[in-house]
């Protein structure tokens, strides 16, 4: 039996629908974000990168880099276990205890990611709830959709940001019926905000629990950088929020924060979070030292919201097909994953501008786009050579702006 036969055709079927994944190997230069060398085919490369998820440079912030090399030194490498043999280390308590300060929550649980906090929390939550049905919000992250799959509860899933179909969907469950509704405050691929608001309204009439990922907000919004839930004044009507160490806060990591008995329930029952390694301590005194400086910090905050809408300010006026988006997060429809690829490749080979191609599953299919991510270093020469660069690129892939972003109206 030729078993690599069976792995080489499952590469070939990504490869015919043009959507096998190139990674570009990089090395970011500390202290000149958002600048960087790519080890291309032909040798290094400097670049600058326009989809990065540091959205706001925090993994390069000197204080930062500082905690962490102070604890490495002081605590050495890893943890030494997993939470409950030997590596709940002190730096890592002192996280949880800023995270739970941070969202106004009795508790916080860290995870070593955002992925495995909402996998195995969502799992674990719904689990724990007697006969408890999840409403899902249609474009929520793989993360939250393998968690549900994995609470083996029922779930339903309500168009994206409807609120009328959620309350449909609420209504025709039994009054009596546990419920827990799950969504995300910004949605990453589009940039648009939910209307959280209206959902705990919905919530409280009908007696479900909520859990919103705030991935993409946390850092970025609300006056002490808790995330959008903050910004709009619901964060203590929400039941449990999700987020990551590893965007805005430059490190990695995720967290959920609730009631103490939820999260101490969480701890004692989460295989995701049982039976893995703790977080090191340098990176937990580095995630800590970023949520202390972005709580008190507005600077970047404001920068990032001005660069984003100078972003798309300029693209809009150079005829580009900018989506609309309410945040930071400025994608750029193409709608066809081979000019996607070809696009991002002539980017970066002629013009050193590093934008990864969006291709479905991450985005529906004939929605491909580049997506991109300005943060408070890139500066207004950045910004123009960006501008100047699309332009060129879509002149020469013969990509029709105005009357393909009609199309997708
Ligand atoms: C990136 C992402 C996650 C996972 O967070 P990591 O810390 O990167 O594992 C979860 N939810 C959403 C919406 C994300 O975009």
């Amino acid at each position: 039996m030729n078993y690599d036969l069976f792995f080489t055709n499952a590469l070939s079927r990504l490869k015919d629908e043009q959507r096998y994944r190139v990674f570009a190997d990089l090395e970011r230069l500390a202290g000149r974000f958002p600048h960087a060398i790519w080890h291309s085919p032909d040798g290094r490369r400097e670049v600058v990168i326009w989809c990065s998820n540091d959205y706001l440079g925090m993994g390069q912030h000197p204080k930062v880099i500082g905690a962490m090399s102070e604890t490495a030194e002081r605590l050495g490498a890893g943890a030494g276990g997993t939470r409950n043999i030997a590596g709940t280390n002190h730096p890592l308590v002192e996280l949880e205890h800023e995270l739970g300060d941070l969202h106004r929550k009795q508790s916080a649980l860290v995870f070593t990611s955002g992925y495995v906090s909402n996998q195995t929390g969502i799992a674990t939550i719904a689990r724990l709830i007697p006969e408890c049905l999840i409403l899902s919000d249609e474009l929520n992250h793989n993360s939250i959709i393998e968690g549900v799959r994995h609470s083996g509860c029922e779930k339903q899933v309500w168009r994206h940001n409807d609120v009328n179909h959620l309350e449909q969907m609420l209504q025709r469950a039994p009054q009596d019926r546990s419920k827990i509704i799950v969504f995300e405050t910004v949605y990453s691929m589009d940039g648009d905000v939910a209307p959280i608001g209206r959902i705990c309204d919905l919530a409280e009439h009908y007696g479900a629990m909520t859990y919103a990922d705030e991935v993409h907000a946390v850092g970025m919004y609300g006056a002490r950088g808790a995330g959008m839930a903050e910004r709009h004044g619901v964060m203590d009507r929400i039941d449990v929020l999700e987020g990551t160490l590893a965007k805005a806060f430059g490190c990695i990591g995720g967290y959920i924060a609730g009631s103490t008995a939820l999260i101490d329930a969480v701890r004692s029952y989460a295989p995701g979070f049982i039976f893995t390694t703790a977080l090191p301590p340098p990176i937990c005194a580095a995630a800590t030292a970023a949520i202390r400086h972005l709580k008190v910090s507005n600077w970047e905050r404001e920068r990032h919201q001005e660069r984003a809408r100078r972003v798309k300010a300029l693209l809009t006026a150079a005829a580009l097909p900018v989506m609309p988006s309410d945040t930071h997060i400025v994608p750029i429809l193409i709608g066809d994953p081979e000019r996607c690829k070809a696009a991002s490749d002539m980017l970066l080979a002629e013009h050193g501008i590093y934008i990864q191609p969006i291709n479905y599953p991450t985005v529906p299919r004939g929605t491909e786009r580049l997506r991109i991510t300005p943060s408070p270093y890139h500066n207004d020469a950045l910004v123009q050579a960006l501008a100047g660069a699309l332009v060129n690129v879509w002149a020469r892939l013969d990509l029709a702006p105005r009357r393909r972003a009609a199309a997708a109206g």
